[in-house]
């Protein structure tokens, strides 16, 4: 749903060239050619990095040249055969050829995948010489290393959710510290989409925030868009709960705590369980005087870490940052739940559809979309994305355009509704 990504120029090393040589020695006329192989060009290699998980590194760095293979040399040494060049990405990058826009490599299914080929170093003299031709004055060149432009795509999971009532500053607090804001990517369902930041602290390392808006109470029952919402947070590793300290909506910080917390364990269980920082935001509205021992000490008894921050004017959100940082080095990475469905799509089902149109609304049907849609749980994210995709991947969305659907348009898929934009 949210997809960074980033594109990169790679090329693979060429190949040495042969050597052109004749053996010399003392005494010796004319001796027989000698000259060495070129050794082969590095090539480029994607490798799984568990410690990244996001593509920040690639903001700074989108050139990635793997060395050459050294040329032969005379008395039949072969050039070197240069060191492939290994590229780190987070596990699940999904590498696609820029030029064509195919997938080239899922790297959740692999963790190391050679995606240019180094080129072969090329045969030095010593080869060519024959009955006939005993003075071979020519090798052969290396061939070029392949070459090309890859875009790295990550589907991205929130590491950290942030939760708190409505204006609290959970916005405010996500535009400050995401210094990188991932692409919102080409989505029919954006009303779906939490906001999500990529937070960095420095190095290439960062972690990934949402911003969960509409947590209202109430919204474990469905009510509001929080319910939906809660859904992205789902898989978080912590929580920043951010609470309006200054009370300036005339709220009580202390109680909206307990509420956010309740709506949180009806939800999920699990979910309110994970560890939470309390940021204390606007603290440029509380008055000097004001006594904060009591939420001081219910912040202390819930075990959270507490810090008292103002977001608009970045007052400790690094503080905050940094924290949060340290705290996720200790926990479990997102738990990332693999797709179930992959053996379906190669039924053999028929792709057409067709397309009716009544009161505005298209309906779409067909035999490969019907045993689709039977396998799709709406209510998971993961689910919803792969159904899009594949959608996308058997040419679905093409033939709605086709038939004349457009961006805007209401398209119903057996009872499943939902506005198509490309
Ligand atoms: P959200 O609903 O939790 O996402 O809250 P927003 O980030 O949209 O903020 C709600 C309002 O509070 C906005 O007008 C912000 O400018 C304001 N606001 C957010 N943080 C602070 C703060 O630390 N101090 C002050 N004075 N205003 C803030
Ligand atoms: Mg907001």
């Amino acid at each position: 749903m949210f997809i960074d990504n980033e594109k990169i120029y790679i090329k693979a090393g060429d190949g040495g060239n042969g050597c052109v040589s004749f053996h010399r020695e003392k005494y010796v006329a004319r001796g027989g050619p000698d000259g060495g192989d070129g050794g082969n060009g590095g090539n480029i290699a994607f490798v799984v990095d568990k410690g990244v998980n996001t593509l920040l590194n690639f903001k700074y760095r989108r050139k990635f040249i793997a060395q050459n293979g050294d040329d032969g040399k005379n008395s039949k040494f072969h050039g070197k055969t240069a060191d492939d060049l290994e590229i780190a990405v987070p596990e699940g990058t999904v590498i696609r050829d820029a030029e064509s826009g195919k997938v080239m490599m899922d790297m959740s299914t692999t963790d190391r995948y050679i995606c240019c080929k180094g080129g072969r170093g090329g045969f030095g003299n010593q080869h060519f010489a024959t009955s006939t031709r005993q003075v071979p004055r020519f090798a052969k060149n290396g061939t070029k290393g392949q070459e090309r432009e890859v875009i790295l795509e990550l589907k991205m999971i929130a590491d950290v959710g942030l939760v708190g009532f409505p204006n609290v500053g959970k916005s405010t607090l996500l535009s400050v510290i995401s210094s990188a804001k991932p692409k919102i990517a080409d989505y029919h369902f954006t009303t779906l989409s939490p906001n999500l930041g990529v937070v960095s602290v420095g190095d290439g390392a960062g972690f990934v925030a949402a911003d969960i808006p509409g947590l209202i109470e109430g919204a474990s029952d469905g009510l509001g868009l929080g319910h939906e919402f809660l859904r992205h947070v789902d898989r978080c590793r912590m929580l920043i709960h951010v609470v309006d300290v200054s009370g300036s909506e005339g709220r009580d910080p202390i109680s909206d705590i307990k509420l956010i917390n309740s709506e949180l364990e009806k939800y999920s269980p699990t979910l309110a369980k994970r560890p939470q920082i309390v940021a204390a935001n606007k603290l440029d509205l509380l008055p000097e005087n004001a006594d904060l021992s009591e939420f001081e000490a219910y912040v202390k008894s819930l075990g959270c870490k507490l810090i008292y921050i103002s977001a608009p004017i970045a007052e400790n959100t690094d503080k905050l940052v940094s924290m949060t940082y340290q705290m996720l080095k200790d926990l479990p990475p997102v738990a990332v739940y693999e797709t179930e469905y992959v053996e379906k799509e190669r039924t053999m089902a028929s792709r057409d559809i067709t397309v009716t149109k009544e009161n505005g609304v298209y309906y779409v049907e067909g035999e490969y979309l019907f045993n689709l849609m039977g396998s799709i749980n709406f209510d998971d994210r993961e689910s919803v994305m792969y159904f899009q995709k594949t959608l996308r991947r058997e040419g679905i969305i093409d033939k709605m355009r086709d038939a004349g659907i457009k961006d805007g348009d209401t398209v119903s898929l057996y009872e499943f509704e939902f506005e198509f934009q490309e």
